[in-house]
């Protein structure tokens, strides 16, 4: 298919639903090749490869497993040849109490970095010395206004993980654009997906979208839109931004 991502294969994680699957047409729809990685909903990666007409490739990987994200890079390597672009998607949010016990307070942090910020990290790792092996390449990962502004009292891990994922963004943009490698973050406040769904049914829509100035959650191809736009060789200059996507909730 022509587009604008014609020629390009792209990585993006957790692509099964949300705002991942939602990258993924759009990506396809632009030209690009997606490389679809899911953790447990195989019917729903395929279902979403028929979507975009069979034009890309599956693969699977529990993030939250030690060793899950370098297997997953080595078995999309494999199967692609060369990447072009990785979107590190995939993501959790937990609540965790201070009145929690130790052990299950240790346990939610540890889960949240593992798959939000440990995995990204070693996709981005592995990433980076493909891209510099093989002329170049980009990076995008899906963080959050939590990371910016602190988050609330019962998710403090999920704010911690993607303000880490924002400062990994940064060095890896101010590290290797020598090398052809550009990192981009997205900033999203909340999002209609499942993991918005899960809030709302648990602390009402008012908690959402009450210190939204445009009173509105984004849709998840507003998400797409901006990482296809992010991918475009013409954008060469974009590189170490955090791009707000919040309705105002957040402005610096
Ligand atoms: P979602 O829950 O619909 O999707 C999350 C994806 O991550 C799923 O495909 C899931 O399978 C995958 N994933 C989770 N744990 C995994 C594991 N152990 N192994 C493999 N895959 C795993 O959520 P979403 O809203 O589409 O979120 C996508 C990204 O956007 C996340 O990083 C999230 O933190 C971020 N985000 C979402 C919102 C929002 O309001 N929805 C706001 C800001 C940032």
């Amino acid at each position: 298919m022509d587009g604008p991502l014609q020629g390009q294969t792209v990585l993006v994680t957790g692509a099964s639903r949300g705002i991942g699957a939602a990258i993924v047409e759009r990506l396809a729809s632009e030209g690009a090749r997606p490389i679809i990685h899911y953790g447990r909903d195989k019917a729903a990666a395929e279902a979403l490869l028929a979507r975009i007409g069979g034009r890309g490739l599956i693969v699977q990987a529990d993030l939250s497993a030690v060793e899950g994200p370098f297997e997953m890079w080595q078995r999309a390597v494999d199967a692609a040849g060369r990447i072009h672009a990785l979107i590190n998607n995939a993501g959790i949010r937990t609540e965790i109490s201070i009145e929690a016990s130790a052990e299950d307070w240790k346990a939610a942090w540890q889960k949240e970095f593992q798959i939000n910020f440990f995995a990204a990290a070693d996709l981005c790792k592995e990433a980076i010395r493909h891209f510099k092996a093989q002329g170049g390449g980009r990076i995008v990962n899906i963080a959050s206004r939590a990371g910016q502004r602190g988050y609330a009292a019962d998710a403090m891990p999920y704010g911690a993980t993607k303000a880490a994922l924002i400062n990994l963004t940064k060095s890896i943009a101010r590290s290797f654009g020598a090398d052809g490698v550009t990192a981009v973050a997205i900033a999203p406040g909340w999002v209609r997906t499942d993991m918005a769904e899960e809030f709302i049914a648990t602390h009402g829509k008012p908690a959402a979208v009450d210190d939204i100035p445009i009173g509105e959650m984004a849709a998840p191809t507003d998400m797409a839109e901006l990482v296809a736009f992010v991918l475009r060789p013409s954008q060469a200059s974009l590189n170490g931004a955090t791009l707000d996507v919040n309705g105002g909730s957040y402005i610096r």
